[in-house]
């Protein structure tokens, strides 16, 4: 069967391999006449899937022995009150607004810390990335919190802040949530990254967290034991019962990234430079048009997220119906910003946006 090019930003399309694979051991994972879903999260079954999968997520993001990885419940949106509980100690912490979720991450942190917002595109409608030498970052944070990828307004930092280059002592907290798994990570850089899993890693119900081990153990009481780092992370992420087929599935996608290969480049490599290629044609497309436009700096336009917007909003309706005609769907931009949005996150392949280009040109050429 051939599925269309789907380009939803979340939950999002899984590689065809991945969905074959889990189909084919629905009923009987690897001879033990039980499903994922049925397995418990205690037995040697299901103990050897999550082993594996954080084992291939540490070999594929290098990630250093001294993080924890955790496997977690509550989707980003929840992440935005955990981190202020385990790592605010009730004092200040620094954000940087780029759009629409760190907006979001703010404002529910107002509720257990200081929050002083360090820096904000708000101005530009969040289409720049303030300059790293800009932002007023305080004395005494706990951290400083930025989304290093902006989903809905398709601002991406391509190179993290070094915060201590920047004056600040503070670790850097990452909402990584629609970019994890699409390109290398700089550990040196980064403190905690948290991110759902519904675009690059898996289902939706699984928000993994990285997390240095130095900054848990330090949860304000008031935190539910459910959601203190240092207790998940004792626990091998099953204090709680964790979101067991959501885990198997992110890691056949961690297998599948493992097994990329891209002329020398494998794995993570091979991702990314597909990643750098898709993005590229799609931009330089629209920037050459004449017709479609994307209002993002270039120093900080998404490789996973491209919103662009059609002459006449008039035009929208008849742009998606002959969108999903030609087997794209999943193209409509979110509400608030209007236009469209391609996602094009991992499985996407450059077909993919070389398809959706082709459609571009044509939509464009009978109605310009
Ligand atoms: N942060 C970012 C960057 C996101 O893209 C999303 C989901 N689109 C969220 C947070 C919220 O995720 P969830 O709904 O899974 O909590």
């Amino acid at each position: 069967m051939t599925r269309p090019f789907n380009f939803s930003p979340g939950p999002a399309v899984l590689p065809d391999e991945v969905l074959q694979q889990a189909a084919s051991e629905m009923l009987d994972w690897h001879g033990s006449g039980m499903s994922v879903m049925e397995m418990s999260h205690r037995g040697k079954e299901f103990i050897s899937i999550a082993e594996q999968a954080e084992a291939d997520l540490r070999e594929i993001l290098a990630i250093p022995a001294n993080y924890k990885v955790l496997f977690m419940q509550g989707g980003a949106i929840a992440e935005n009150a955990i981190v202020p509980m385990n790592l605010s100690r009730g004092g200040r912490a620094d954000y940087v607004v780029t759009g629409s979720w760190s907006v979001k991450s703010a404002k529910e942190a107002r509720k257990y810390c200081e929050v002083h917002v360090s820096a904000t595109n708000e101005a530009d409608h969040h289409t720049t990335l303030p300059a790293y030498g800009s932002w007023k970052l305080s004395d005494n944070a706990a951290y400083v919190h930025v989304c290093s990828n902006e989903t809905i307004h398709g601002v991406e930092m391509h190179e993290l802040p070094d915060l201590a280059a920047l004056g600040s002592k503070a670790p850097l907290v990452i909402d990584a949530s629609s970019h994890i798994c699409s390109r290398t990570v700089d550990w040196s850089r980064v403190g905690l990254a948290y991110a759902g899993a519904q675009k690059n890693i898996g289902p939706s119900g699984l928000t993994l967290v990285i997390v240095r081990e130095d900054l848990i153990g330090h949860a304000l009481p008031i935190t539910p034991s459910a959601f203190d780092y240092k207790i998940v992370a004792d626990n091998g992420s099953m204090y709680n019962t964790p979101p067991t087929y959501p885990w198997y599935l992110a890691g056949l996608v961690f297998q599948w990234i493992k097994r990329q290969r891209e002329g020398d480049l494998t794995g993570l490599a091979a991702i990314e430079a597909r990643n750098i290629t898709k993005a590229k044609l799609l931009y330089d497309y629209i920037d050459a048009s004449g017709f479609y436009v994307n209002k993002v700096a270039a120093n900080c336009r998404s490789r996973m997220n491209v919103p662009f917007f059609l002459p006449k909003d008039e035009l929208n309706d008849a742009f998606l119906a002959g969108a999903k005609a030609a087997g794209l769907v999943q193209l409509k931009g979110h509400k608030s910003v209007g236009g469209m949005r391609a996602s094009i996150y991992n499985p996407m392949p450059v077909a993919g946006v070389q398809a959706l280009v082709a459609y571009m040109k044509d939509f464009a050429a009978s109605h310009g």
